[in-house]
This record gives C-alpha cells, sequence and structure tokens, in this order.
C-alpha cells in the first residue's frame, strides 16, 4: 500500500510553526517513503472558518514548498457522507440525543470521586445524565446534539477487543510509530472500560454542525486512502475514539505518528491565537523556509 499521509488544517486562524513543523514533518515522511502528501481542509465548524483564512493556508503551504495534488478535499463537501454515517449509528442504537448543556454538565459531575478521571479528549467526561432517559428509536433528531454510546458501542466490537500477545484482559490495539505525551510507542492497548472512564459518551453530531471532529475524521482519513496519520500529541487521547469508530463504521485503522508540539518559551503548545508565532508574520519579517524548518528542529 503506498504510504499515504495528510495534513488537516482547519481555516480558523493563521498557521503558526506548530503547523509548519506538522505539515513539513509528514510531507517530507511523505517523500522518504515514495509515498503521498494530501491536504484536507477541516472546515465543519462555519462559524469559526473564513475564506481569507483558507486562502493564507494554500499561500503559507506553498511558500514552506509543501505541494499536493488537487482537488483539495474539504469537510464541507461531505456533509451527506457525515449523515449516513450518524443514520447507520442511529439504527444500531449506538446514539442518542443529548440536550445538556456545559453547565448541566458541571453540575451534574459536582464533586469528583477521587481516583475518577474528571477530563477526557473532550472537556469533562460527560455523566450520562441523557443516556436512558432519551429515545433512541424513530427518525434520527437533527437538530439535538447527538452522543455515542460508548459502553453499548464498544461492548458490540467483539472483533476489535480481542485477548492480544501479552495481554490478560481483552484489548484493541493499534500502531503508534511516533510517541504519545508520555512515550508510549509502538502497539498501544485500550480497553473497553477504559474508553467508558477516561473518554465517556463523545458527541459525534454538533447542534447546528450536522458532525463533529471525531466523526469527519475518521471517514475522512478513511476516504482519502490515510495509511499513516502524522500530527501533535495533543490529539493522541483522542485515537481511542477514532479506532472505536472505524470499527463500528467497517473502516481501516492507520497507523498513527504523534509527534512532539512546538511550544513558546514559557514552555506552552502555540494556540491559533499566536500570532505571533504565525508563519505569514515570519515571511513579513523576512525568514526563509529554510529558516522555519531550523526554528521547529527539521
Ligand atoms: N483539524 C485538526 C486541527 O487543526 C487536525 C486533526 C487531525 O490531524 O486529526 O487540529
Amino acid at each position: 500500500m503506498t504510504f499515504t499521509t495528510r495534513f488537516a488544517p482547519s481555516p480558523t486562524g493563521p498557521l503558526h510553526l506548530g503547523h509548519a513543523y506538522s505539515a513539513l514533518l509528514a510531507s517530507d515522511m511523505a517523500a522518504a517513503e515514495g509515498g503521498q502528501f494530501l491536504l484536507r481542509i477541516e472546515d465543519i465548524d462555519r462559524s469559526r472558518c473564513r475564506p481569507h483564512w483558507e486562502e493564507q493556508i494554500y499561500d503559507d503551504l506553498n511558500w514552506l514548498g509543501i505541494t499536493w495534488p488537487e482537488p483539495v478535499m474539504r469537510q464541507s463537501s461531505r456533509m451527506s457522507t457525515y449523515e449516513d454515517a450518524l443514520k447507520s449509528l442511529w439504527s444500531q442504537g449506538l446514539l442518542y440525543p443529548c440536550s445538556c448543556n456545559r453547565r448541566d454538565i458541571a453540575a451534574a459531575v459536582g464533586a469528583p470521586q477521587e481516583g475518577v478521571p474528571l477530563h477526557g479528549p473532550d472537556g469533562i467526561i460527560y455523566p450520562g445524565t441523557c443516556r436512558e432517559v432519551s429515545t433512541r428509536t424513530g427518525s434520527m433528531p437533527v437538530n439535538l446534539p447527538l452522543r455515542l454510546d460508548i459502553s453499548k458501542a464498544a461492548n458490540s466490537l467483539s472483533n476489535l477487543f480481542k485477548i492480544n500477545a501479552q495481554q490478560t484482559v481483552k484489548t484493541a490495539l493499534f500502531e503508534e510509530s511516533g510517541a504519545s505525551p508520555c512515550g508510549l510507542t509502538g502497539q498501544i492497548p485500550f480497553t473497553a472500560k477504559e474508553l467508558t472512564d477516561s473518554i465517556g459518551d463523545v458527541v459525534l453530531s454538533r447542534r447546528e454542525m450536522g458532525t463533529s471532529y471525531h466523526l469527519s475524521v475518521v471517514l475522512d482519513d478513511a476516504a482519502q486512502g490515510i495509511t499513516h496519520v502524522v500530527r501533535g500529541q495533543d490529539l493522541f487521547e483522542a485515537t481511542r475514539i477514532h479506532v472505536l469508530l472505524q470499527a463500528l463504521l467497517g473502516l481501516p485503522t492507520p497507523v498513527y505518528h504523534h509527534h512532539k508540539l512546538i511550544r513558546d518559551d514559557a514552555g506552552k503548545r502555540l494556540a491559533k491565537r499566536d500570532d505571533a508565532r504565525a508563519i505569514s508574520k515570519y515571511r513579513a519579517e523576512g525568514a526563509s523556509a529554510k529558516q522555519i524548518r531550523a526554528m521547529v528542529g527539521l
């Protein structure tokens, strides 16, 4: 299979040094393997995406010397694919509508129990308020967030959770060729209980979005034939959700390569609002693409 990777930015702000590192690393890895580097625009959050940020992405990546085949996949043109996948999960009774807002969730969680994690990859772990009371039959609601019943989903996947070599409990595995934030690499195991306890019922369809990052990313990686996902370590924890969704939707699981995060002088991960480290700012100051590579350690 041809090594195929991608860079998948959201046009919600300027690309910074962290994005440059991710895109250059993925493009370098594809070149070293004689493979392909693809670009995907993750623009499902219409309230935050702007055409000028998308233009700036193309411009900055070109300037960095990165090339990709056209046409570029844009998530906003794939809503019907996301809806079909949601309908399939809905028809299996794995989704339920949720009417809780952030405040309801925080109040329901109350004082956390000792030793029980409070936060998962999407923030506070959902306490399950709507899980038993929401209807799961009839046609799929369109204007309410839909959550995945993660325990039911994991329990339906006996072919994902197996007794694997060196494991005494049933685990799912994915292959990590980079490293987790605490250095895990190779075959990464996780159990159904870990999903329930440390991730919880994630939202798969957001109100006014009709999808979510987790759902779209797995469908798009599969549609683009991605064999290796190269991305920042901040997304390592979310990978278990992606592996679960791939199994539920009959999609292949690529190899994951989570890379180091580029941090500011205080050690904080760069964010879109860190305009001081925007690639466009370095460009305006006369930096070269080679200097950007040196700055991120490539
Ligand atoms: N769109 C995501 C971001 O900008 C990237 C998601 C991914 O690489 O899986 O952080």
